[in-house]
């Protein structure tokens, strides 16, 4: 098996070239195509075929959250490349939609607990997903990790910007490049409009638990209209009542039930 012979994908089973592959670890190989399944901030060659597929139902899981969010969005542009940051500060959830990412098919859901450590409760924290480990750093130190850089050429000519955001899980860099051509202020708003968001961070556990809660129901629902053939006026309708229900969360009009169930 030389450099130029082709491999076959282990997911998809198309035959492949080195230009349109990947290596997993334990030597399957994974194309092009199948690899924007997975996700855009994880090594790839640092996970296994088994990983891999782990990662692909996550993100198509995620999708579905991302569609039944309640997001607001941060945009800025540049040279036909859009950086879009979506926040729910209240349920503690961000998406972004970058030149990197923007090949990949859905969009993963990020934790702003797991950039930063949520509140004083640390176990909580390291219960949400893959974590590695979580220092226990000061807020300040958190939002320093959150940093903007400017990049220079050989020439010392200026090369853009990279904006790097601390994320606790295994193989996960977050790493977003903004291009010399984009303006100075765009790309500084950008960066600070993520960094106060994820940095003040601050909500309850017991309501951030509530949203997350909401959320997954709300997924789910939309998810069952859609296999369902429902229509999108149904759709609409379930991610309407997860709006509602969010806003009642926020204003004390929804309750936990009996086995965790939320109370309207
Ligand atoms: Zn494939």
């Amino acid at each position: 098996m030389g450099l130029f012979s082709k491999e076959t994908c282990a997911f998809c089973g198309k035959e492949v070239g080195m230009m349109h592959r990947s290596k997993l670890q334990g030597g399957d190989f994974i194309c092009t195509d199948c690899k924007y399944l997975t996700h855009p901030f994880i090594r790839i060659d640092h996970l296994n075929k088994e990983s891999a597929k782990a990662v692909m139902e996550e993100v198509a899981r995620d999708e579905s959250f991302f569609q039944a969010a309640n997001f607001r969005e941060t945009t800025r542009r540049a040279a036909g490349k859009r950086y879009t940051f979506y926040d729910d500060y209240d349920a503690g959830l961000f998406a972004l939609h970058t030149p990197e990412t923007e090949k990949y098919k859905n969009h993963p859901i990020f934790y702003m607990m797991m950039v930063r450590p949520f509140d004083r409760n640390l176990a909580f924290s390291l219960q949400q997903g893959n974590t590695t480990a979580m220092p226990a750093l000061s807020k300040s130190q958190y939002e320093a990790m959150i940093t903007l850089e400017e990049k220079k050429n050989a020439d010392g000519s200026p090369d853009g910007w990279v904006m790097k955001m601390p994320y606790f899980r295994e193989h996960m860099n977050i790493e977003i490049r903004f291009p010399q051509n984009m303006k100075e202020d765009d790309v500084k708003y950008w960066y600070s409009t993520v960094r106060t968001i994820i940095v003040n961070y601050n909500t309850s556990t017991a309501r951030l638990k509530m949203h997350q809660t909401n959320l997954y129901q709300t997924a789910g629902a939309v998810l069952k209209a859609a296999i369902k053939g429902e229509g999108t006026e149904a759709i609409e309708e379930k991610v309407k009542e997860g709006i509602e229900t969010a806003n009642g969360i926020n204003d004390g009009t929804v309750k936990r039930g009996l086995f965790g169930r939320l109370k309207k």
